[in-house]
């Protein structure tokens, strides 16, 4: 989907203008360590079209110089990554020095700007809001952050504002992109796959790699792989290059099959690499998790094992996820590697037919109903798949609001035991009879 970023000065209120738009547990946090600032992402619609916000820049500690410089990456990420830009300001403190370096760099870029007066919450303020014209970035919106008001005229306009069409070419064949940290091994991966150095890999941190998306043929069967390592920019400062591969990595996953999450064994799943899966599991794609970079591990009998149980503790409940153990550098089951895709890809475009999830079932359900809640009893009449691109299956009964969670998941854990669904979300729905 498109992506809007948010810029400005450290407490115009970006972080609650964020906050009113995106519901709080959807929302990722790419929390750097070291420094105290967060950066927002998540996934929000208005007049039904959807849109990646992105609040690029919290709080730093530190002197104004250090401000300075940080705003200036924003906007420059903002301006490399984003389709629209909301570049919000702050009618208490009118226009700064620093409102002044930003509009420079705004105006010189060939995408939608939004400038946003922030805090306009009576008509005094309104009139204070003029001096905005200075920047030099035309009309300005008006809102006001503590009540939302003025939010709807703004978000019409940036919509509207959004190109209609992706500019990611959408082919017919099966997209499998490949994910990860920096450095986790994604372009080796790819290399070692297409027997040929497409790509410069390097030890430095943010050598500058292009997207590339390569067409593959493997096991008579056609797929795009996707490459997620390209950064565009040499980047000073190596969050920034973490940033940016987050960033690719949410379109990648928008648009992707499949996702083969690639780690470093010698890192584990840890938080970022967690930020990624749970992001694939939200936009229900396939997953595979690969663990690289083995041959750097000191192994015993057991190693694979422990590894895999402490990763599946990581994802529950989602456990049923295959998880390949691979060296890009020695090429270990790197062939493994993708047929595990391809048989993912088959478990995600599976469809079951009515009549085979019916006897299934309704024996099953009848032996184990739904609890009866607030004295009244569920009816499971009959079940079906939609036909959706990924596997969603509805439940018919009397009273769909009553069956909870947990039956939910009895269902799904049932249809996984059945049908092979390995790496793919499963979604139950109830629905109205
Ligand atoms: P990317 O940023 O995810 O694309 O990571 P790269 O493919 O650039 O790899 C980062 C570094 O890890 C490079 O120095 C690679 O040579 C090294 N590397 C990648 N895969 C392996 C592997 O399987 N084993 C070992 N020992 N090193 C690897």
């Amino acid at each position: 989907s498109n992506i809007v970023a948010i810029v400005g000065r450290p407490n115009v209120g970006k972080s609650t203008f964020f906050n009113r738009l995106i519901q709080r547990r959807e929302a990722i946090v790419d929390a750097v360590s070291g420094v105290t600032r967060d950066r927002h992402y998540g996934k929000t619609d208005w007049n039904g079209k959807e849109f990646s916000l992105i609040d690029t820049g919290g709080y730093v500690v530190g002197s104004d110089d250090i401000f300075e410089a940080e705003i200036d990456k924003q906007v420059e990420l903002a301006i490399d990554e984003a389709d629209a830009i909301i570049f919000m300001v702050d009618v208490e403190s009118g226009v700064t020095g620093m409102d002044e370096d930003v509009a420079n760099l705004l105006r010189r870029v060939d995408k939608p700007v939004f400038l946003v007066v922030n805090k306009v919450d009576n008509a005094k303020r309104a009139e204070d809001a003029v001096e905005f014209y200075a920047l030099g970035l035309g009309e300005y919106y008006t809102v006001a952050g503590i009540n939302g008001s003025g939010t709807g005229d703004l978000l019409d306009a940036v919509v509207a504002a959004l190109p209609e069409k992706e500019e990611v070419e959408e082919s017919e064949l099966p997209r499998f992109a490949v994910v990860g940290r920096p450095n986790a091994g994604k372009s080796s991966f790819i290399n070692a796959l297409i027997g040929e150095d497409r790509y410069i890999v390097t030890d430095i941190a943010g050598t500058t790699r292009d997207a590339i998306d390569t067409k593959y043929n493997r096991f008579g069967f056609e797929f795009n792989l996707v490459d997620t390592a390209g950064i565009r920019r040499k980047s000073k400062v190596k969050e920034d290059l973490e940033f940016y591969s987050v960033m690719r990595s949410v379109r990648a996953i928008e648009h992707a099959d499949v996702c083969l999450l690639v780690l470093d064994a010698n890192r584990g799943f840890d938080g970022q690499v967690q930020n990624i899966f749970w992001l694939a599991e939200r936009n229900r794609k396939g997953i595979v998790i690969l663990v690289n970079k083995w041959d750097l591990v000191e192994k015993d009998h057991k190693s694979t094992k422990e590894y895999e149980k402490a990763i599946r503790k990581q994802i529950a409940p989602f456990t049923d996820v295959p998880i390949v153990f691979i060296s890009a550098m020695t090429k270990q089951r790197i062939y493994k590697a993708i047929e595990t895709a391809v048989e993912v890809y088959q478990n995600r475009t599976k469809k079951i037919k009515t009549s085979t999830l019916n006897e299934i079932f309704l024996p099953l359900i009848e032996n184990y109903p739904p609890p009866a809640y607030k004295g009244k009893f569920v009816k499971i009449k009959y079940v079906m798949q939609l036909p959706t691109p990924q596997p969603q299956f509805a439940f018919f009964c009397n009273l769909p609001q009553y069956v909870k969670d947990p039956y939910k998941r009895f269902l799904e854990n049932k249809l996984r035991e059945h049908f092979d669904f390995t790496g793919v979300p499963v979604s139950v729905y109830m629905r109205k009879k």
